[in-house]
């Protein structure tokens, strides 16, 4: 089952950002057009957390080890 298109339009990255997210239907799941981020949907519902999210800037952090702060 796919997303609403209406509901799509009007979900955002929850960083600061808030930019637009891809949706792939067959992954199920909303990539951030401008971190890269990659939100999974459960069960028809976007996860917009950014601790549930996979990859973007902070997962490159935590691949160096996360030192530098
Ligand atoms: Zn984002």
């Amino acid at each position: 089952m796919a997303l609403d298109p209406q509901l799509l339009e009007i979900l955002a990255c929850p960083d600061t950002h808030h930019a637009p997210l891809d949706y792939d239907a067959q992954a199920q799941t909303l990539t951030c057009t401008e971190c890269g981020r990659v939100f999974e949907v459960r069960d028809d519902v976007p996860v917009l957390l950014l601790d549930e999210a996979r990859g973007g800037p902070a997962a490159a952090d935590d691949a160096r080890g996360g030192s530098s702060r």
